[in-house]
């Protein structure tokens, strides 16, 4: 006898600009997959970057959203870490576990890599999701669904920090006060910063960076940001920029504000094709660019530091939503205009 399919409400992406809520086939978890009755998915910058057609590797039609988790609803064969009814966050990268960089730790680069809700597998803002086994992490109790939208959000920074030679007494310019550059402060002095400095434009985000550790906030609509930093290191500049905007502007101050011999950090998405940059500090002083994609190996770390207290992200959440209110959020530009202080937006679900 043939099972009647069962169906499911999900935001399907049909190319640029085009959203919608439909109802399609429920997925089915294949071997290795587990079935999630999705609970929460944070709302991502890189989601309008496959809405408006930016991000070139994401091939519609397909359920966009990454940042999710959930209860697990039925798993595959041979799943064995997971059980029905267990409360899970799910990393987004997809990978072989083959190539070399697979084997070497650095699977979010693998040859064949996919990301959920983005390249080349259906995503999370619909009432059920698959993935891999391997990518599903358990949540601890005490992590409401709400702060769960932001775990993806704290891994990168994570990733990140720890690319970096940021030791004991380093200085630290990080350019971009959204939640990313607001993590990356606060993980700087966690490291070990001396001062790390938090450059943005628009006040109420730059207000949160007290709470996240900066010692200085800058906003280039009022600071001479160059001068400030210059003249506050007695001319040396700073050990370590972290571009955590993905603008133009915020690049070529860092590059003009990094000692000899700095670090820099591109965290950043620069998806709307190149910008023009001066490379000449790079060759002149030594610098050190070094990028960041993705999080690999990060997640159970970022769990703990937010399950113990060490890192709290629930101020950050600005919003909350319905599934229902997604395509409109994307459509009327309400996100990508960041409305109303906009932070960070957590998708919940009943
Ligand atoms: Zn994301
Ligand atoms: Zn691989």
């Amino acid at each position: 006898m043939v099972k009647a399919k069962d169906y499911m409400k999900a935001a399907v992406w049909e190319g640029p600009y085009k959203l919608s809520l439909k109802t399609v086939e429920k997925p089915v978890p294949g071997d290795g997959d587990v079935l999630i009755k999705t609970k929460a998915v944070g709302i991502c910058g890189s989601d309008l970057e496959v809405f408006d057609g930016r991000f070139k590797q994401s091939v519609p039609p397909m359920i966009i959203g990454h940042e999710g988790g959930g209860i697990v609803e039925r798993v595959g064969p041979g799943v064995t870490k997971v059980s029905p009814g267990d409360r899970v966050i799910v990393e987004c990268l997809l990978y072989c576990g083959e190539c070399i960089n697979c084997r070497t730790g650095m699977y979010n680069l693998c040859s064949q890599h996919k990301v959920i809700g983005m390249i080349g597998h259906d995503g999370e803002y619909a009432e059920y999701f698959v993935a891999p086994e391997r990518n599903v992490h358990i949540l601890p109790e005490n992590i409401t669904w709400p702060e769960a939208g932001l775990i993806d959000t704290l891994a990168g920074p994570v990733a990140g920090i720890e690319k970096t030679n940021l030791h004991l007494g380093s200085t630290v310019a990080v350019y971009g006060p959204g939640p990313a550059g607001l993590f990356f402060c606060k993980l700087a002095k966690l490291r070990g910063a001396r001062k790390v400095y938090l450059v943005g434009t628009r006040d109420y985000r730059l207000a949160f960076g007290e709470q996240y550790g900066a010692d200085v906030v800058l906003n280039t609509k009022r600071d001479n940001v160059e001068e400030y930093i210059h003249e506050d290191t007695q001319g040396q500049g700073v050990d370590l920029v972290i571009e955590a905007a993905g603008a133009a502007q915020a690049l070529n101050s860092g590059l003009e504000v990094l000692k000899k011999g700095g670090e820099l950090l591109i965290y950043g998405v620069f998806g709307g094709g190149p910008v023009p940059v001066d490379i000449q500090p790079i060759q002149i002083n030594e610098l050190i660019v070094k990028g960041l994609n993705g999080s690999p190996l990060k997640y159970p770390d970022t769990i703990e530091l937010i399950s113990d207290g060490t890192i709290s992200v629930k101020q950050l959440i600005s919003h909350t939503f319905k599934l229902e209110d997604v395509p409109r959020l994307f459509s009327t530009g309400f996100i990508s205009s960041r409305e109303e202080d906009y932070m960070k937006g957590v998708v919940l679900f009943d």
